[in-house]
This record gives C-alpha cells, structure tokens and sequence, in this order.
C-alpha cells in the first residue's frame, strides 16, 4: 500500500519552506524533495571553489543559450537562500502597481501585500546596517553618493548575531554562524518539529496530475523514487519549475509555459585604488541606492564584492595583464549596476532533453545598463580610482518567470489562487511565476506570496489538513 501524503512540496528554497512551514503547522502530512544535499553551519564549505561546486547547480555556472549571461541558483536544502545574501526588501508601489495592472489581481497592493509581509517577517531577525557595520568598500560608496547627491539607504539584513569582526563574504557560501536567515535557521526547523519530513539528494523529473492524487517521480541519490499526495507544490524556483511541468509535457495544456522569464541581469565594475580597501574584509554589503532617479530609468547601485574566483571571472584577459589585476585584490572597491530587465526570455527543452535558457538582452536593457555603467565609472573616477574596469560579463541572481500568475491559461500558468490552469492539485508560489521583473530583492516577496497561497492550500485542502497535530494518510 502507498503512503498518500497530504503535501508534497518539490524544492527547499524560500518558497518551499515558508509553506512547508504554514502546512505542518496546520496539522498536514507534508513531504520535501529536494534535489541539493544537506548541510548545516558547522559543515558548508570553506571555500569559493567547494562552495560553487556543492551548493550550486552546475557549479554556478549556468548558462544562457547564447553564453553571454551566467545564472546561478541553489542546489542544496534552503536553495538560493544558504547562498544568497539575505537582503530582504519589500516591493515598492511601482513593483506592485505593475504586477497589479498585469494581472488584474488586487492583491498586489502595499495594505493586502502588508499581511503577508508582517507574518513572515516575525520568523525573521531583520538587522538594519549601520556606519558602524561599513567596511571601506562601502565607505567609497556613501563618499561617492554624496558627492554626486544620489541618495543611498541602509540595508536590511536577514542576521542574528553575525558578531565582531566578521568576514561576511564566506557566508554566501553557507552561514557558518547559524546567523543569516536563510531557511535552515528559520522556517525549516520549526517545520520539521511540527512533523515535515525531507528527502534530500532527491530530484523530481516528472510530476502526474490525476483527479484525487498526484504522483511525483524522479531519482534519489540514483535510484528511481516515486511518491504519491493529495496535492504538490512546486518550489523549484524559476528554472526548476519550469522545466519540471516541461518535463511533466504540459506544454501543450499550458502554452505560457515557458514564457517571461527575468533575471535582473547585473554587471560588476571594479575600481583600483592606490590604498587598502580590503572589500572581503567586514560585512560584505551595508548599503544601496535610494534615487528615484535610478529607479525611474530600471536600475540600481549595489555595494557588493565577489571572491577571487569570481573577481577573476570578471576580467578579461590572460596571462601578466590577468596576473596585474588580480595581484590588486585587495585594492579594489567594487559597485554593481542590477537592470530591472523588460526583455523576456524563454525556457524549453531542447532535442537532448536539456534546459536551455534564451535570454538576450534587449536594446531597452541594454542602454539602461550602459546609462548605470556609466554612472558607476563616473562615481569611481570621482573619488580617485587610478583605473576602472566594467566587466562584460552578465549575471543572473534573481531568476523569475517562466511560470507566470494570470488569470488565464492562454497566457499565464498560474491563477490566483497559485493552482496551475486546469490542474486543482498543483500549486506554485516560487519566483516562477512572477510576471514581471520588479526590480527589487525578491525573496521576501516570494516568502510573503507563499505564505498566502499556504492559505489557500489550506482552504482547499478543508478539514483534512487543518488539524492540530500532524498525521498520516494511507490510501
Ligand atoms: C548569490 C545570490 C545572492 C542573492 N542575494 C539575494 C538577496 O540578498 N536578497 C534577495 O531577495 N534575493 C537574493 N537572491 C535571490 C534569491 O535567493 C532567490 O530569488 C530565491 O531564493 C528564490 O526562491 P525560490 O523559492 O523561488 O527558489 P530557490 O530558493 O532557488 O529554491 C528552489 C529549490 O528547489 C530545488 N530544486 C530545483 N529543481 C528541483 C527538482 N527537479 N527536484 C528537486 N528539487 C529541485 C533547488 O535545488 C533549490 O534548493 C540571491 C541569489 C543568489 C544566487
């Protein structure tokens, strides 16, 4: 006889454990596949190269079909958020709006948007930079921004106790302090102790809607599994779930499959400074761009770094010239420009059954980056680089789309109660389906979405998951 959970939820990141949370504590029977291993704080990687390899999908080195473009996402249990930087910004009016008028969806507004919001971030330790957390890589920025009359905010941090003298770029390869918020310190432990089981290692290839039950089948660890529950949800994330329902050949069903899929593409200038600046040293990101300016022409300033391995990624060159630059790490000071893209691109299966990913850039987002780039290297000159490199590489952080919330399956995947068209016991509430980019960090957006559409599951589900303690089903 098999076991009949009442939730399968395929993927860990911070969609899947938000309703994995919401679920358990409801009482339901809920199982999550992930595809990445295990880890916690005392064993993440201690370094760049281990870190791309054992936490990433292919080492971090996706590609778009045309390779002008690197996207990385997380294969591990927490996904995108053991390695991301855990900058939790809420959507502005502008983000909404659009999504809003897209969608016709009402509850795409800063007072029904606020409900969700307030109930994840009270699982959260939410830490606001302050001066006194600047290294001089952030130091050059607020100098050059007030140079210049930009405004520039603090960030907000999803942080515990990260401590004294930190080196904080290491966490984008785990959070060895257990500090960051990632979902392995907040939503996916109290799942667990309200019953969650997760099978990790375990990467669903093909997901069979039927009236009563869903089968959900793939391979663990190499040997072929398949589970059965009253509904799935899919927490892939952009990528993942999209090419689970191509693989699931419901294309055909869903011709918006596939279809709207954003990057926020981004590209990193570093600047050489006769001085120290030690940008790896001390909190790796205190501060933003705050200008209506830069948000009315779709980008933003980022004050970030990168490791070697990825700061020698951005260079182009070999040989003594490669050798110069990099010999002056510690005499960078690095700002990022991150397009809030309008050119959509498409994801499908090609003849060898693999994800490719088409993601030109357009004309529109071309020029907004070259307008950010130009003010980056303005900046920079401004306070006294003795040289300026803008990298051509692009990359991709924030993947969303390909999935997208409608309220018809002509055009869109998702309805607004997070089933796909025509398919009740599937649900998804993962960056997928974002219908546009909104030109913000999405993952407390993507968290607050998944609490709501929890609600809904709930709802659906009626009295068999809505119970006080956890419990099993056998069909
Ligand atoms: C370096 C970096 C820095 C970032 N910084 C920020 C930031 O500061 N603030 C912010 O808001 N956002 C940031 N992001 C983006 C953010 O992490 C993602 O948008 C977010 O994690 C997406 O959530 P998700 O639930 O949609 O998917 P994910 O968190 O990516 O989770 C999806 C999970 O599903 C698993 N999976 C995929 N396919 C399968 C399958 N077939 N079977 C089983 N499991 C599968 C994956 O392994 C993954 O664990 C950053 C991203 C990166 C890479």
């Amino acid at each position: 006889m098999k076991h009949l959970h009442d939730v399968i939820i395929v993927g860990s990141g911070a969609s899947g454990s938000v309703i994995a949370h919401e679920l358990t504590q409801s009482g339901a029977d809920v199982l999550m596949l992930e595809a990445g291993r295990r880890f916690s704080a005392a064993t993440f990687p201690d370094n760049e190269l281990d870190a791309n390899a054992q936490l990433m999908w292919n080492g971090g080195m996706d590609a778009s079909r045309d390779a002008s473009t690197l996207f990385i996402r997380g294969k591990v249990v927490g996904g995108g958020t053991i390695i991301n930087q855990c900058l939790l910004d809420r959507f502005d009016d502008i983000a909404l709006d659009s999504w809003r008028h897209q969608t016709r969806m009402d509850f795409f507004s800063s007072d029904q948007m606020a409900l969700h919001y307030d109930a994840v971030e009270s699982h959260l330790a939410l830490h606001h930079m302050a001066p006194s957390d600047w290294n001089t890589n952030a130091e050059l920025y607020v100098k050059g921004f007030e140079s210049k009359g930009y405004g520039w905010a603090p960030l907000r941090r999803g942080q515990r106790d990260c401590g004294s003298g930190n080196d904080c770029m290491t966490c984008l390869g785990g959070c060895p302090r257990a500090s960051k918020q990632s979902m392995l310190e907040t939503f996916l432990p109290k799942a667990e102790n309200n019953g969650l089981r997760i099978e990790s290692e375990c990467t669903v290839r093909e997901v069979v809607h039927g009236p009563s039950f869903v089968t959900v089948c793939g391979y663990q660890r190499g040997q072929p599994i398949t589970r059965y529950a009253r509904k799935v949800v899919l927490a892939s994330g952009a990528l993942g779930t999209t090419e689970l329902l191509l693989r699931s050949r419901l294309q055909d069903r869903l011709p918006a499959l596939g279809q709207g899929f954003y990057c926020h593409p981004q590209w990193m200038t570093v600047a050489l400074f006769n001085d120290r600046v030690d940008s790896h040293k001390g909190a790796f990101q205190t501060v933003k761009s705050d200008e209506p300016r830069f948000r009315a022409a779709g980008f933003k300033l980022e004050n970030v770094f990168a490791g070697p391995i990825a700061i020698g990624l951005l260079k182009p060159g070999y040989g003594l010239d490669h050798q110069r630059f990099m010999r002056q790490y510690r005499n960078m000071a690095c700002i990022e420009v991150a397009v809030r893209d309008q050119g959509a691109g498409t994801l499908r299966l090609t003849r060898r059954d693999r994800l490719e990913i088409d993601k030109p850039l357009s004309d529109v987002d071309r020029q907004t980056a070259d307008h950010g780039n130009r003010v980056v290297v303005d900046l920079f000159q401004t306070l006294g680089a003795k040289e300026v490199v803008t990298s051509p590489l692009q990359i991709g952080l924030h993947l969303m789309g390909g999935c997208h919330i409608g309220q018809n399956a002509g055009d869109s995947v998702v309805n607004e109660h997070f089933q796909v068209h025509g398919l009740p016991n599937m649900y998804i509430a993962d960056s997928s389906i974002f219908p546009n980019a909104p030109g913000i960090n999405p993952s407390l957006t993507i968290m607050a979405l998944s609490q709501r559409a929890a609600q809904h599951i709930l709802r659906d589900c009626g009295a068999t998951v809505v119970q006080q303690q956890p419990h099993g089903v056998s069909a």
